[in-house]
């Protein structure tokens, strides 16, 4: 199994450091994070174990015995509410305090107070249980994570991801491994850090085709340590213009099995798991999505991308999306012209950004006419009008150069998001730019703000309580899969 994750909010991490660094005379502070688990298996991966922060609950002075800038006591007895919270919400309980004086090292003492709480936790909710510790010192996070089963090892984090504007990633794997001359050159661009950070981070795929084979393979160049590949489409013939990896004995074929064949092939670090079949409509493939840090959307499917865009704020991920789309005229001879051909990237974080919806990249209306056509493929135009349904999106061609393109700048996104590089000029958003590759311009288009959006402005859906997964009763209920 691979070790823990764990994701917390930019507002979470901001509000924790805020008040363990805050005691006036430098104490020691302890605070509470619950974290939801979830505990994901992919085919062709190790088993996910991704903990993400719900809710941080600072000590009140009444359950401190006594603390110094060096240790800090409290009192059992009082967390017992919190206990009870755990048990009735499914929650694991993380126990997180900071050393003032930055010994970044868990101490003794801190190995006998997590064997305290485990103890308490476990006479009260049972021999399944998780306890997460996190300690805070010299700016960074430490953090591991103990079994009530075995409560005398202490897994250290595979790293604590932060989704905030950079990223921020701690505790992550110093490599020494053999790929390094591989990354070498990224290395030099951005640092080692960039290196070991990025293999450290598990990356969805939806779509394989034009723009996501071409990040895949990308992607797992650069280093990315695991990708999950989600598509349930054959690659045809007319695709091979564009994609990468795949060539005329693959047509036909499923597109991520061969894309994950050729990822193993080039014998990189990367691991690459897949699912042959929609997010929208596979439950474990939805799963599979969760248990990622950052997603890529590569569909051209509304219906996929509304469940990403959802997903982003549930499962507190960052969502890069792309998209192509243009016009084409014919000139007076009856040639075809591109008037205008653009690659879209937009870069959504659970607290950050406009969502898919706000960006006008997807609507009601497009989403219900893609269910319509999926129940009934030879639904006419006229026929939708009818049910008030229209088509959406915008003509695309699909071409190679433009395809991958869009690919490599989605690609640079998450490497300024790791590491900033870019210095964005006044007129360009950061949550969304396009290339026009005709009129070689970049471009962002204000889009107006929707006060009254449940994703991006009333956050209806951050870290939401699932019942059934995402709310969808058709995905499957939630409680099957801790
Ligand atoms: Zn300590
Ligand atoms: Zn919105």
């Amino acid at each position: 199994m691979n070790a823990p994750r764990l994701t917390l909010l930019g507002s979470q991490h901001d509000a924790l450091i805020e008040y363990l660094d805050g005691h006036p005379e430098n104490h020691e502070r302890a605070a509470v994070v619950l974290f939801s688990r979830l505990h994901v298996s992919v085919e062709g991966l190790p088993d996910s174990d991704r903990y993400i922060a719900k809710e941080v609950i600072f000590f009140d002075e009444a359950w401190t015995n006594s603390s110094s800038s060096i240790h800090f006591d409290f009192n059992l007895a009082s967390l017992r509410e919190i206990f009870r919270k755990c048990e009735e919400e499914s929650l694991v309980f993380g126990f997180v305090h900071n050393h003032p004086q930055g010994q970044a090292m868990f101490s003794a003492q801190d190995d006998g107070n997590e064997l305290t709480l485990l103890e308490a936790l476990k006479n009260r909710n049972g021999e399944h249980i998780t306890f997460v510790a996190m300690l805070w010192a010299n700016k960074c996070w430490e953090a591991r994570v103990r079994t009530a089963a075995s409560p005398d090892i202490a897994v250290p984090v595979r790293h604590t991801l932060v989704t905030s504007d950079p990223l921020q990633i701690f505790g992550y794997q110093n490599s020494s491994d053999d790929h390094s001359e591989v990354h070498a050159r990224g290395a030099a661009a951005f640092g080692k850090p960039f290196v070991d950070k990025i293999k450290s981070l598990r990356v969805g795929i939806v779509g394989t085709g034009g723009t996501g084979s071409p990040l895949a393979t990308l992607g797992a160049r650069a280093g990315i340590g695991e990708l999950v590949l989600i598509d349930d489409d054959e690659l045809a013939l007319s695709n091979l213009n564009r994609v990468r990896g795949l060539g005329k004995k693959d047509v036909g074929e499923k597109k991520v099995q061969k894309l994950k064949a050729f990822i193993d092939g080039l014998e990189l670090s990367t691991n690459a798991g897949v699912f042959v079949s929609k997010v929208d409509e596979d439950p474990l493939a939805l799963d599979g999505l969760a248990s990622c840090d950052v997603v890529f959307g590569c569909t051209d499917d509304f219906v996929g991308r509304d469940v990403m865009n959802i997903a982003l704020y549930a499962y507190a991920q960052v969502l890069i999306d792309l998209g192509l789309g243009g016009r084409i005229l014919d000139d007076k001879t009856g040639e075809p012209v591109l008037r205008y051909h653009f690659g879209r990237i937009s870069t959504i974080l659970p607290e950050d950004g406009q969502c898919l919806f706000c960006q006008d990249v997807i609507c009601e209306v497009w989403i219900q006419t893609q269910l319509e056509r999926r129940q009934n493929p030879d639904i006419t135009e006229e026929e939708l009008r009818e049910k008030y349904l229209e088509d959406g999106g915008d003509e695309a061609p699909g071409v190679g150069p433009f395809t991958s393109a869009t690919a490599d700048f989605a690609l640079a996104t998450l490497f300024d998001l790791i590491k900033p590089f870019r210095r964005f000029p006044q007129v360009l958003r950061r949550d969304m730019y396009q290339v026009d590759f005709v009129k070689m311009e970049i471009s962002s288009h204000q889009s107006k703000i929707n006060h009254d959006c449940p994703y991006c402005e009333q956050k209806e859906f951050l870290l939401m309580k699932e019942k059934y997964r995402l709310q969808r009763p058709m995905i499957g209920k939630r409680d099957e899969y801790v």
